[in-house]
């Protein structure tokens, strides 16, 4: 089921066997109807994660690139819109001329062509992978995920037995007396076995570990060697998960079932993100959105930077309606994240007066760049009805992209992923950055409107990233740390390489607390 963690379980399956040296690469099946989830709202669904090609997939892509270190495409995220789309168009164009087009075999051949053209894609410089870790969203016995398990299935019986393993993640709930539970997983089992599909490994989910007792009886029940349940218990870090799988054994089994020569680890990615903090900093985020995982990428950067300082990064969710603005003066930090919509805008546009004019440091992005511009505009310069063009009528500071105008479809045509960014000489970009060209990825519709960037510039606001005539970084001059940007620095930030902008604002938020 969602939520469970199957995404963090596949991510760190995949770590255990790139620090043996093979290649890994992986792929996200997501059975809604929707093409991909640049259209869902990510209070529901979390965050809408955007790669360097553009595609804005579900957020477990995520976790693979930070986990993996490689960069994916959209390929790399399958729907059941893309595969119906992609079959009516066969369809339409006479593909199957003289055929009944049907669930299996045309969707099932469409979805393991699918799996198969991105496990051997080795576009982005990852080279050719050894292994694909397939990861079947929803929940066993849902009707929307049924052409994909009869897939999976078709796909174990085409392939040598040694090519494929099936890993299947269940929860283990406590009951009154804390034992754990094991008729939910005795029960998913026998539903995929219904399907014709037997897992291989059981990974138990649980707030705490599965005892050798419980593990026999999984075994004996659902017929698997007890070496291949794996006890997966909550940990405080997700990246702790990847060594806790290595306690139990799972390296070992996964060589034997997929015939892999046994290799040492290295173990460089586990000191890595196992490192000591000595200090400690509390950043407050300010959101409309009730749910933290809106924005894990951000979580995640904060984690990356803080790792690289030895700074564990507090985080409190302020929410952009209701935070009263002396609470803000507690936080070493503000960080004013993407959005759409008008809801709690004032709120944001408060918070970035007060960062500036406090001398708190300040990260902004996306929203919280073009909002910056929105604050200043009015409390600098005098214009008080300065506003986006997204959010009313007014001044608008920020104005719709040009190649955006009269674009009527909502799904994939903002401006997304990767673009080049040049940075000006003497700036705090500059100076985070160590380099004149970027690049970062995008996902926005409007911009600072070209009309008013020559007064904005007069009156101290700095332009110190741009792309032509398109605004990209602003910051403050004079002021402890005030960057905010267009782009979202943090889909590229990995612990093994974390986003410059969050290195700055997390030392900055150091310098802070210790002159406090
Ligand atoms: N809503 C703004 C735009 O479309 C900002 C987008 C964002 O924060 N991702 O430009």
């Amino acid at each position: 089921m969602s939520g469970l963690g199957k995404g963090i379980t596949a991510a760190s399956i995949g770590r255990i066997l790139k620090n043996r040296g093979y290649g890994v690469t992986a792929v996200k099946i997501d059975p809604y109807l929707n093409i991909d989830a640049g259209t869902m709202n990510p209070g529901q669904h979390g965050e809408v994660f955007v790669l360097s090609d553009g595609g804005e997939v579900d957020l477990d892509l995520g976790n693979y690139e930070r986990f993996l270190d490689i960069d994916l495409t959209s390929d790399h995220n399958i729907t059941t819109g893309k595969i119906y789309r992609s079959v009516i168009e066969k369809e339409r164009k006479g593909e199957y001329l003289g055929e009944t087009v049907q669930i299996i075999p045309h969707i099932t051949d469409e979805i393991k062509s699918c799996i198969r053209a991105a496990a051997h894609d080795a576009t982005s410089g990852n080279g050719q992978a050894d292994i694909c870790l397939v990861e079947v969203g929803g929940t066993v016995g849902d009707i929307e995920s049924m052409p994909f398990l009869e897939a999976v299935r078709q796909m174990r019986g085409e392939l040598p037995d040694e090519d494929t393993l099936l890993i299947h993640v269940t929860l283990f709930p406590e009951d009154s007396m804390g034992d754990l539970k094991t008729k939910p997983t005795q029960h998913s089992v026998k539903a995929l076995r219904e399907l014709g599909l037997h897992a291989d490994i059981i990974v138990g989910r649980g707030e705490r570990p599965i005892g050798s007792q419980t593990k026999r009886k999984i075994s004996a029940f659902c017929d698997l060697a007890q070496q291949g349940v794996i006890s997966a218990a909550t940990v405080p870090d997700i990246y702790q998960v990847p060594m806790e799988m290595e306690k139990e054994g799972i390296a070992e089994v996964l060589f034997q079932y997929l015939r892999l020569e046994p290799r040492e680890a290295d173990t460089r990615w586990y000191s890595l993100v196992s490192r000591e903090y000595t200090n400690r900093v509390h950043v407050g985020i300010v959101s409309k959105y009730g749910v933290e995982d809106v924005y894990i990428s951000i979580k995640e950067a904060l984690k990356h930077a803080g790792r690289a300082l030895s700074t564990e990064v507090k985080i409190s969710w302020l929410d952009a309606e209701r935070y009263e603005e002396p609470q803000l003066a507690e936080f070493d930090g503000i960080l004013i994240p993407g959005g759409f919509g008008q809801r709690g805008l004032e709120g944001k546009i408060g918070a970035l007066g007060y960062a500036r004019t406090r001398r708190i440091p300040l990260l902004g992005l996306c929203l919280g760049f073009q909002l910056s511009v929105v604050e200043f505009s009015r409390n600098v310069l005098g214009w008080k009805d300065a506003i986006s063009a997204e959010m009313g009528e007014g001044r608008h500071v920020i104005a719709i992209l040009p190649e955006q105008e009269g674009v009527t479809d909502l799904g994939g045509t903002m401006r997304l992923g990767n673009y080049p960014v040049t940075l000006r000489e003497n700036t705090l970009a500059m100076k985070i950055y160590g380099q004149k060209e970027i690049v970062e990825r995008h996902r926005h519709r409007y911009e600072v409107n070209p009309e008013y960037i020559a007064e904005i510039e007069e009156g101290g606001m700095v332009f110190s990233g741009t792309w032509r005539n398109r605004m990209e970084i602003c910051e403050i001059p004079d002021h402890p740390f005030f960057l905010a940007t267009q782009f979202h620095p943090e889909f590229r930030s990995r612990p093994t390489r974390p986003s410059p902008p969050f290195m700055g604002f997390v030392d900055a938020c150091r310098t802070r607390r210790s002159r406090r």
